[in-house]
């Protein structure tokens, strides 16, 4: 036994077999990027993988026999697999991962489309945390949906094919920008000039918003849908970039949304892949960056009712399944950034590529808001993981007081089940392209999977 603690450099302890296997697993994980950038298209995406292998849609209600692999889509934006085992519900509870699918982003409003000087825009409501200023001249990407009266659905996609327009979001030019230098970050940056620019032609033999109204003809033509459409749409700037590799040696991927996409992937992975005779719900919320609200997000008591109806299934007490269960909340924390060292307590973040990330707690100004996990619960999970040689760090959003976060956890643990935040360290969290290493994703792979065994 060592006696000192030390964090373990994934790649020192890897072979050229486990960092080939690292390596390809990553290439599955960027594909999982690219093709869902937003909270629907990832549990579109996740749904199409899943039935691939054996899943079925589940009804509210339907009985849940062991062996049944099932998924339950809560109205397209969040998603629940649940694999019926065959071990005593009652001892041995769920197994719960969860993770979100949601990122921060540009949300279009209910009534966007403006024109000023003959440019036409489209007025944006940010959604989560972000840095304004980031937003600012990325290629930007619109996906999301418009229903109509008659209910039918209008999927849109555009900036993400080489051959399609990408969208754009201003910035002042340096040469005009003493005024801005001097003004905080926090306030420089006004929100309601995050407007999403979409064309300058006008209309021919118009005389007042012309430019608006060619946009809204080519959107006629090609969607057929008209201004007042928007007021039942949900629209999302995403920046208009795909997952590439980063660095000489290729140990990184820069991607949107990482936060929670790469906590997301490798649950699905893990299980998938994992045999067990264990009851597993696999969980992709929605709502996680404003706060989990609604009915799509993690407070919203499906998930009891889920519980309820596997309990009901198997015959015994969903409160008794519900104290003997254990759940993974996986979800990003803050990667150490020796550029800003100052922000952190060195012996207590995570550190990149030195494996998957325990959060023991989240919140802010004394541990507020957090599940703060309990000491006996982490000793099992350190022996499970010991046992499947899974490298795992401990880690902490940031220095004590300085800001902070909080996650999902709280909302499982609040209904009586032992869970604690396990995740993937991410550089630049929240903004537009963020960074994760490629040894850290596999190992939440293993780490989720030997939590499903
Ligand atoms: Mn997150
Ligand atoms: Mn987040």
């Amino acid at each position: 036994m060592d006696l000192t603690y030390e964090r373990k450099n994934v790649y020192k302890e890897a072979n050229k077999s486990d960092v080939d296997q690292m390596t390809s697993y990553a290439e599955g994980y960027k594909k999982f990027l690219d093709n869902g950038k937003t909270e629907r298209e990832t549990v579109a995406e996740t749904i199409a993988i899943v039935k691939k292998a054996g899943y079925r849609e589940y009804k509210l209600g339907e009985k849940i026999s062991p062996g049944d692999k099932l998924y339950y889509n809560n109205r397209g934006k969040s998603l629940f697999l649940i694999k019926g085992g065959k071990a005593d519900l009652e001892k041995n509870g769920i197994r719960i991962l969860v993770a979100h699918v949601d990122s921060p982003r540009l949300d279009l409003k209910q009534v966007p489309l403006f024109e000023k000087s003959e440019i036409g825009y489209l007025k944006t409501h940010y959604y989560g945390g972000i840095k304004k200023y980031q937003w600012l001249t990325v290629p930007l990407a619109l996906h999301g949906v418009i229903v109509k009266t008659d209910g039918t659905k209008v999927e849109i996609c555009i900036g993400e094919k080489e051959s399609d327009p990408i969208f754009y979001v201003t910035d002042l030019l340096p040469h005009l920008s003493q005024e801005q230098n001097e003004k905080k970050v926090a306030t420089a940056f006004n929100p309601e000039k995050l407007n999403v620019m979409v064309g300058t032609v006008p209309l021919q033999d118009e005389d007042k918003d012309a430019v608006k109204k060619n946009i809204l003809s080519i959107l006629s033509k090609e969607y057929g849908i008209c201004e007042e459409d928007f007021l039942s749409a949900e629209i999302e700037a995403v920046p208009a970039l795909k997952a590439r590799d980063v660095g000489f040696d290729r140990s990184l991927v820069a991607s949107y949304g990482h936060d929670d996409r790469v906590c997301a992937y490798p649950e699905i992975t893990a299980t998938l892949e994992t045999e067990t005779e264990q009851t597993v719900m696999t969980i992709l919320a929605d709502k996680e960056e404003i706060g989990s609200e609604g009915n799509t997000g993690m407070q919203c008591r499906i998930i009891d009712d889920l519980i309820g109806c596997i309990a009901n299934s198997y015959s015994v007490s969903a409160a008794v399944v519900r104290a003997a269960s254990k759940c993974l909340s996986a979800d990003v924390t803050a990667a150490f950034d020796p550029s800003y060292a100052d922000v952190f307590e060195e012996k207590n973040v995570a550190y990149l590529g030195k494996g998957v990330a325990m959060n023991k707690f989240t919140g802010s100004r004394g541990k507020s808001g957090s599940n703060d996990a309990s000491a006996e619960y982490i000793g099992y999970l350190r022996g499970i993981f010991k046992k499947d040689n899974v490298i795992w760090q401990t880690g902490e959003l940031g220095r004590v007081d300085l800001g902070g976060g909080g996650t999902v956890a709280k909302y499982l643990a609040n209904l009586n089940i032992d869970t604690v935040d396990l995740g993937v360290p991410v550089l630049s969290m929240h903004a537009p392209y963020e960074l994760v290493s490629k040894a850290d994703l596999y190992q939440a792979h293993k780490a989720f999977s030997a939590f499903v065994k």
